[in-house]
């Protein structure tokens, strides 16, 4: 994977104590080559391999930090600059009701996508939303979004089949400025390849309709062609963003990079699943993180701090950073992860989720582990948690004893922690190791 490799070429590179010209291009070879490995777009890595090599060898290597940490210091601020520097998120700062044109191929996600918009802006927002499908073409997408609607409690405008998308979406207009609507969103027809008539048909909704932003649905899958279609699109709508979805799905980062360097568009949220609930904010700093194999430690700290106080969090993610990862912090890790019901929450949000995911629906984990387990860590003293490694054979007898439970629990659990530590370790360096059977024993 891209972080992979970019791992790999700034280890190389931290070990050096100079950065001569040779290295700047060994290393750019390498990232080059990894970009278009993870699917960036040829003409994309070019421009930013260029741009990256003219603020290396320019720049002046500080005093402390080594050459190869300028280095990635330098990709990361430049993959933060063509991602949009800050967080893009929906304006909806016009005349309700605001209008949202969501536009895409068939099978982007376009109408999943649009209900879990309604969701969050109904939620979150508190804002009183209507949804209308505008494809006459396929009238089991207009019932898609009327169930979508309905299971995430916002309204949709009644199917009337005789009329023109043109027709629906001046109904809706009607609709959502009588009904004290604040945000309407209208979900336009799929095409499965960038078509004439439906794009001139898409234009003439948007003339209609005077969207206050028009969002492009990209699949992040779709890797070289997502470039094309995002310039089809923008050149005929002058999209205002673009929604990129199953980032669940890529691992390779590639098509975020792509379609931003493509369209100059900001990409303002990201699906990161089927459920309604799977939409985020995109963070271009946080991508450029992941990209870089750095883990996606802010977010890991939030959505930590959703369940436990910030504080810990933040102690955690440092932890994580600094590759130190004890007992009394599996310890806690494990009354989180009872909290959050399972292995959902803070460990899935590391990087190499894919993986994990799969190690931990294969391993079997019930509640009662994670009682006994931190019955076990509660059985030590205060120094054996600190330094894992002072427990032999006796210590380990007195403990079970203590807890009530076999030995060989002890050694599962010291295992499991040596395991862990080290993904840890590997985590806050940047790369990331095998996870099967972690949990597994
Ligand atoms: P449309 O034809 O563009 O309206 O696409 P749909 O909204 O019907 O989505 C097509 C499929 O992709 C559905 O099965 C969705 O559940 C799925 N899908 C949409 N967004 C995501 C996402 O972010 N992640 C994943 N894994 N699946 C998604």
């Amino acid at each position: 994977s891209l972080s992979d490799r970019l791992g790999k070429i700034f280890e190389g590179l931290r070990g050096r104590g100079a950065l001569n010209a040779t290295d700047v291009d060994n290393a750019m070879r390498e990232i080059r080559r990894a970009l278009i490995e993870a699917d960036v777009s040829l003409e994309v890595v070019r421009a930013f391999v260029e741009q990256v090599k003219e603020r290396a060898v320019g720049a002046e290597v500080t005093r402390s930090v080594t050459p190869g940490q300028q280095v990635v210091k330098i990709v990361h601020d430049e993959l933060v600059a063509v991602l949009g520097d800050t967080a893009s998120p929906i304006d909806l700062n016009a005349r309700a009701p605001v209008t949202l044109l969501m536009v895409g191929l068939q099978g982007s996600g376009k109408t999943t996508t649009t209900a879990k918009i309604a969701k969050r802006l109904s939620e979150k927002n508190k804002k009183k939303v209507l949804l209308a499908s505008l494809d006459t073409r396929r009238p089991a997408a207009m019932e898609q979004l009327r169930v979508l609607g309905e299971q995430v409690g916002v309204d949709t405008l009644p199917i009337v089949s005789t009329e023109t998308p043109v027709e629906i979406a001046r109904r809706a207009e009607r609709e959502g400025r009588l009904g004290g609507y604040d945000v309407l969103i209208l979900d336009t027809a799929g095409r499965t390849h960038i078509d004439e008539e439906l794009m001139a048909e898409t234009v003439a909704i948007k003339d209609i309709a005077n969207p206050h932003e028009i969002l492009l649905v990209v699949d992040a899958l779709t890797g070289q062609d997502a470039i094309n279609v995002a310039r089809s699109f923008d050149g005929r709508l002058d999209i205002t963003g673009i929604v990129l979805t199953r980032v669940d799905g890529d691992g390779r980062g590639g098509a975020a990079l792509s379609m931003r360097a493509a369209t100059g568009k900001p990409i303002k949220l990201i699906g990161v699943g089927e459920k309604m609930d799977a939409l985020e904010d995109f963070h271009p700093s946080r991508i450029a993180d992941r990209i870089l194999g750095m883990g996606d430690i802010v977010s890991l700290v939030e959505k930590a701090a959703e369940h436990v106080s910030a504080e810990d969090a933040q102690k955690m993610a440092k932890k994580l950073k600094k590759g130190s990862f004890d007992l009394d912090d599996l310890r806690n890790q494990l009354l989180q992860m009872k909290k959050m019901g399972g292995m959902g929450g803070l460990m899935s949000m590391m990087p190499g989720v894919g993986q994990m995911k799969k190690a931990m629906a294969n391993s079997n984990i019930d509640e009662k582990m994670f009682d006994r387990q931190i019955a076990i860590i509660n059985s030590m003293t205060k120094k054996e948690r600190a330094e894992p490694e002072l427990l032999n054979a006796s210590r380990r007898k007195r403990i079970a004893a203590g807890a009530g439970v076999e030995v060989s629990e002890i050694n599962k659990l010291a295992k499991q922690h040596r395991q862990m530590a080290d993904m840890m370790k590997k985590v806050g360096k940047g790369g990331m190791g095998a996870l099967g059977g972690m949990f597994g024993g």
